[in-house]
């Protein structure tokens, strides 16, 4: 999607904006799973959305910053061969 093509459908048709596409309504904040177990409430973490205007896929990518703690707190997907 980042190089301009719909990883979904493979049209050019790809388009960005900055919380181009925000999950829920009403603004309430990204939720995200706590190291210490349970979850919190991010508030105002900016997100680059990308969408296919041919087929409707879209991805938001978080800000990494904003993503500091996942490394430490999250469980890591191995990759699958
Ligand atoms: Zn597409």
């Amino acid at each position: 999607m980042k190089r301009g093509t719909c990883v979904k459908c493979s049209q050019p048709t790809v388009f960005a904006a900055r919380d181009g596409i925000s999950p829920g309504g009403g603004g309430s904040g990204w939720m995200v799973a706590s190291p210490m177990g349970g979850a919190v409430v991010k508030q105002g973490i900016d997100v680059d959305t990308l969408a296919c205007a041919a087929c409707g896929y879209f991805e938001n990518y978080a800000d990494l910053g904003a993503l500091a703690g996942v490394t430490g707190g999250w469980t890591k997907v191995e990759p699958q061969s």
